[in-house]
């Protein structure tokens, strides 16, 4: 087989490059996750505005398996993030990703910024730009219709909102409506390009060595995932229980982070039963049943939901716990209907719900502690108050349209703190990405993840195993099992695989050689998120981001108040959270105070091309840190 072909979008010129893969960038970074490092890396400016398009490179990737494997539904989008300045990845799942592959393209490349609005048309090889004046200031979900109008119904669209185009730095790109590639603001990105959409279809299979070897192994499968007991208790809630465990484990963000734990009788609000109670009818089913589950899902935990709303009748996807816990328990609205609502309005304006449940319940937080007064709330009608679902759906408003107190909102966590002076200490961020919805307060070690995760505080970046209990022990004990799931959940996202399907490393191999005609044990291909995790902190460190911020948030180190875990903290101590760090550093070969890759790491990982930067970096990390 070939090894696929890139297309460079240059958007200044209106013109496109279709190139092969390079051979390296193939073997050594597959697909997915490792082509978004391996080309942001090489192309990303080191320095300048993210939402200036000189300093900026937009890239694309489906995951590499995508439309050749049960679930392998995920697509990553790449570009320096708006609130980080450092290189961030974001996934999207469903059906995207295969019509990419499908188009007969590994990775888009895309670069500068157009005249007018546009958006791109990939179909079988082709591209074109598109003119989208007309689209300019429509919701996610009206542009992902008159898009797939405009083109072809079975067209796939990653879409930007208001939030995107008015470059609000947490805005995030929705694909298909539903399906959020959400953090880091690469919406803002977009927007930046004058690029409202991408819409893709595709009509031929993927280039493969042994096409009947993967067709058996496919059904083979998809059959034991389907029989397989634990996946069809998944397919009954997904992650929209999430509550229930978040609340049992001391993990929930309810209040701004400040209740962990919750009695079971708030909890059961936002329950997966009560999302259950509102399912969607059939109909709506039939209506969007192209795009609900992921390709060839055997679980199709996806629902759809109808909020019972005071005289309007739509429908949302099923909320994902991220969405419940930031949306709902952050700013301690437990009430479902209210919650969906918000999850409607802010999918629609396109913005991330993770970053914005922050900065919203943060707000609240200072308005309660009085150290925001109510003339610096412009745009408001009321000062926010915990549990005023009106009052967030109103910030949600302001923020995408940049008004009043929403255009200090629309900075991020950290940048708002900036700009008031105020709040820097209660702000839950790491490197400028606010916080996903488990405290690690309920689990030792959790935190270690946030603070060494290439993106910042995501939860996809590797779990350790639980203590027992797990909140308890040095965090420097955890470090190992939290590197070997970063590693696994790396390739997930490089092969384009749903992490709730219970795929082995040896299934990956195994599909793996049948499509490339390569053998390579699991071991070898798992080294694909080190690789990337590598060129992702090299990146940081000559940005300012690596060491300085493998930080822990101030509320990280308070104890939690109530519940069976009172009195926890994620690291029993500041020593305790260094431990952990030099033994992160140490295991992955990076220098042990400065976190950088060392160069003969890089050499080992195949990719020694990237050692003068780290050698850069090593330099002005000892002279940021001697100064
Ligand atoms: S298990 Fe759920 S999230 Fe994963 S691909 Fe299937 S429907 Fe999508």
């Amino acid at each position: 087989m070939g090894y696929g072909y890139v297309a460079f979008v240059d958007l200044w010129r209106e013109r496109v490059r279709v190139e092969e893969l390079p051979e390296d960038a193939a073997e050594l970074f597959i697909g997915g996750k490792g082509l978004l490092y391996y080309f942001g890396f090489k192309l990303a400016p080191r320095g300048g505005d993210p939402l200036d398009p000189r300093f900026n490179v937009l890239v694309v990737a489906p995951g590499f398996l995508a439309g050749l494997a049960p679930s392998a539904s995920k697509v990553g989008f790449l570009a320096r993030s708006p609130t980080t300045g450092i290189l961030c990845d974001t996934y999207a799942g469903q059906v995207f990703a295969a019509k990419l592959r499908r188009a007969g393209f590994s990775a888009l490349v895309i670069r500068g910024r157009a005249r007018d609005p546009v958006y791109l048309y990939v179909e079988d090889g082709r591209i074109e730009l598109r003119e989208a004046a007309h689209l300019w200031g429509s919701s996610t979900w009206d542009t992902w219709q008159a898009v797939r109008r405009e083109t072809r119904l079975g067209a796939s669209v990653a879409a930007i909102g208001p939030a995107g185009e008015n470059l609000v730095r947490i805005a995030n790109i929705m694909v298909d409506g539903f399906r959020a590639a959400g953090r880091c603001g690469l919406g803002a990105v977009m927007g930046s390009m004058n690029l409202k959409a991408i819409a893709v279809w595709g009509s031929r299979a993927p280039e493969v060595h042994d096409r009947e070897g993967l067709r058996k192994a496919y059904l083979e499968l998809y059959e034991r995932f389907r029989r397989d007991e634990a996946t069809r208790a998944w397919a009954r809630y997904g992650t929209n229980d999430g509550v229930t465990h978040c609340a049992r484990l001391s993990m929930c963000p309810t209040r701004h982070w400040r209740r962990p734990w919750l009695p079971e009788d708030e909890a059961r609000r936002l329950s997966g039963d009560e999302v259950l109670a509102r399912e969607a009818p059939r109909s709506a089913y039939r209506e969007y049943a192209g795009v609900i589950w992921g390709w060839g899902c055997p679980a199709k935990c996806a629902k759809l939901a109808s909020p019972r709303a005071k005289g309007r009748e739509y429908v949302v996807v099923k909320p994902e716990y991220e969405n419940l816990a930031m949306l709902g328990l952050a700013p301690e609205v437990l009430d479902l209907d209210e919650v969906l609502l918000t999850e409607k309005l802010v999918n629609d304006l396109g913005i991330d719900s993770i970053s914005f449940g922050e900065v919203v319940s943060w707000l609240m937080e200072l308005v309660e502690e009085g150290l925001v007064r109510p003339e610096e709330l412009g745009g408001l009608r009321r000062p926010p108050r915990f549990g005023d679902a009106e009052a967030v759906r109103e910030l949600a408003r302001l923020v995408a349209w940049r008004r009043g107190i929403g255009a200090v909102l629309a900075e991020g966590v950290e940048r708002a703190a900036q700009i008031l002076g105020r709040g820097a200490d209660r702000a839950v961020h790491v490197k400028g990405l606010e916080q996903a919805a488990w405290d690690p307060r309920g689990r030792r070690g959790l935190g270690v993840s946030y603070a060494t995760a290439d993106v910042g505080a995501s939860h996809l970046r590797g779990w350790p195993e639980p203590h027992e209990p797990p909140s308890r022990g040095p965090a420097s004990q955890t470090v190992e099992s939290m590197i070997r799931d970063r590693d696994w959940k790396a390739l997930q996202d490089t092969m384009g695989l749903c992490a709730f399907i219970p795929y082995e490393p040896e299934d990956v191999a195994r599909l793996y050689r049948l499509a490339t005609g390569r053998e390579v044990p699991p071991e070898e291909l798992m080294r694909v998120g080190w690789r990337t995790e590598a060129l992702a902190r090299v990146y940081a460190a000559l940005l300012g981001r690596v060491p300085e911020h493998d930080a822990a948030p101030r509320r990280w180190m308070e104890p939690v108040p109530e519940g069976p875990l009172r009195g926890s903290r994620a690291f029993a101590d500041e020593r305790d959270f260094r431990e952990a760090l030099r033994t992160f550093y140490r295991l992955r070969g990076y220098h042990e105070e400065y976190g950088v890759p060392l160069p003969e790491t890089l050499e080992r990982l195949g990719i020694g091309w990237a050692s003068d930067e780290a050698r850069r970096a090593l330099e002005a990390v000892r002279a940021r840190l001697a100064g």
